[in-house]
């Protein structure tokens, strides 16, 4: 299969390689303003992968124009119409998915076996909104006296929407698709460190009958690209997933032109485990949320909050799953953790081991780098015991293949544990107790809780974080409320009196 999929990603970067990657303004694929361009290597193997336009201020403003002039066709299309277009988006996603797949664990170094399901949940997306545009413009009766009320859906008009590297193709899918289901126009700028799937998925889009304009792709750096987009004038809106800080940033650029901003931001979540859990099930959701992924998932489990009684049996039986993860190349499907996005945070991953030294706990298994694989990003797996609440580890996001262990006596004091982060995206609770279950998830300040599970998302629930970790809601009518403005509209039985002035 290794062999397999290593042939498929020679051919598919083949083309990618020979013209490197353009930004997509109206639906043709040019070169940024200066015909300017950064570098794109891979974690891998850190092999250039190649040439990546440079957009700047002024390759934002000709997406952005492009995205205000398709808004009206866009946005008064019928229905049925734009409903057909999203789910041929769809099927050529699926047709595309090992291609899509391999691509985005060479530019990433996330694991193939994981990547494929991310494809496919990329073309679910689109599926899902496509089926509900028609209920998109639906609003409410509010019948008075005197007046019939009724509010209705419109689309806000052309949107931003920012994306990080992690798992970009499904995360740029996941918004993307409610914001054309809206009948929104879209500036996608994606993340610098993983370039590839992004321009790929707009083409596909194209190639599926998209109209040219709707869908823009601007490539560069946050400070100029990402920051030029969030104070565009035409741009209405900014769906941004990303970093806390970078969240504050975008909030201020987007003041003057009254952005309405949409923050999914980073996490700390934590998972308890009562000792009336399911042991078994829950250790096996406590390694999946947090080294799938690389550990490089907002929604993973990076505090274990474990019951005194049964920390040592616990922790035991974690240490032995940890250090028996397969680290290797992504592309292999045997790999459960591939290289670190970059350098850069393979270096920050590294540092948290001594950051967790420094501040008095133990590390239980990993926190070096493997010796047979000296050339890309990898870590192996991290595993840090006797964590105190006041430590940077229990605080601070890691965003890699690494775990905080602490431990509780009382449900309250787990209920305190989990909530002295300032971060609020998820929660995990492990119990059989179903009226303490109940009891924690109210408690919790997250905007998210699972209980005796993963993550498993469920496209028309809402998904967003509470405190620093986000604001607004993804998810069936929560993204069109975002991507659409309410307007009410009242009209009179002729019963009503109207004042009589200057008589
Ligand atoms: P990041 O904030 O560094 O970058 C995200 C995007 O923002 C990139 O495209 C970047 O170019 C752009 N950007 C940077 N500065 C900008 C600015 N001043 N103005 C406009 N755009 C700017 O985040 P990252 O390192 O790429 O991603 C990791 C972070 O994303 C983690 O904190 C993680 O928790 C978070 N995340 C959250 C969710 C969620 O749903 N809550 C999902 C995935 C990732």
């Amino acid at each position: 299969m290794l062999n397999k999929n290593l042939r498929k990603l020679k051919s598919s970067l083949k083309g990618i390689q020979k013209t490197g990657i353009k930004n997509i303004i109206n639906g043709k694929h040019v070169n940024a303003t200066g015909r300017k361009t950064f570098e794109n290597h891979s974690p891998v193997d850190g092999e250039f992968i190649c040439n990546v336009a440079l957009g700047t201020e002024k390759d934002i403003d000709k997406a952005a124009q492009a995205a205000k002039a398709a808004f009206k066709a866009w946005s008064t299309m019928p229905h049925a119409e734009r409903k057909r277009i999203l789910h041929a988006v769809a099927d050529n996603i699926e047709k595309h998915a090992h291609e899509i797949a391999v691509l985005e664990s060479y530019d990433t170094g996330q694991p193939i076996r994981f990547m494929k399901k991310s494809a496919i949940r990329g073309a679910a997306n689109f599926r899902y909104f496509a089926d509900k545009i028609i209920d998109a413009p639906n609003g409410q009766s509010t019948p008075d006296t005197h007046h019939v009320n009724f509010s209705m859906r419109q689309a806000i008009g052309p949107v931003g929407i920012i994306t990080p590297w992690n798992v970009p193709f499904m995360l740029s899918t996941w918004k993307i698709a409610p914001a054309l289901a809206a009948g929104c126009t879209v500036v996608h700028k994606p993340a610098e460190f993983s370039p590839v799937t992004a321009n790929r998925l707009a083409e596909l889009a194209h190639e599926a009958g998209l109209p040219k304009g709707v869908w823009n792709v601007v490539h560069g750096f946050g400070e100029s690209a990402g920051k030029s987009l969030t104070e565009h004038e035409e741009i209405k809106a900014i769906a941004f997933v990303g970093e806390t800080t970078t969240g504050s940033h975008i909030m201020r650029q987007g003041a003057p032109t009254l952005k309405r901003v949409h923050f999914e931001l980073g996490g700390k979540n934590p998972v308890i485990v009562f000792k009336d859990a399911d042991l078994e099930r829950a250790l096996d959701a406590v390694v999946f949320m947090k080294y799938s992924l690389n550990g490089e998932r907002c929604t993973s489990s990076s505090r274990l909050l474990v019951h005194k009684s049964i920390y040592k049996k616990f922790v035991a039986a974690l240490k032995d799953r940890v250090s028996k993860l397969k680290v290797g190349n992504p592309l292999d499907p045997e790999t459960e953790i591939g290289p670190l996005i970059h350098k850069t945070h393979q270096d920050k991953v590294l540092s948290y081991v001594e950051v967790a030294k420094e501040d008095g706990a133990k590390v239980l298994v990993g926190g070096d780098t493997p010796a047979k694989l000296k050339k890309g990003c990898y870590v192996n797996p991290v595993l840090i015991d006797e964590v105190k609440t006041s430590m940077r580890v229990a605080n601070e996001e890691v965003f890699g293949p690494f775990l905080s262990v602490l431990t509780f006596d009382t449900e309250e004091e787990a209920i305190e544990i989990a909530n002295s982060v300032r971060y609020g995206l998820t929660a995990y609770i492990w119990t059989k107790d179903i009226e303490r279950a109940h009891r924690v998830a109210r408690d919790l300040e997250t905007g998210m809780v699972w209980i005796n599970s993963q993550n498993v998302r469920h496209l028309p629930t809402p998904f967003g974080g509470v405190k620093y970790s986000g604001i607004g809601r993804d998810g069936g009518d929560y993204s069109f409320d975002f991507y659409m403005e309410t307007k009410n509209i009242s009209v009179a039985y002729g019963t009503h009196s109207i004042p009589k002035l200057g008589q």
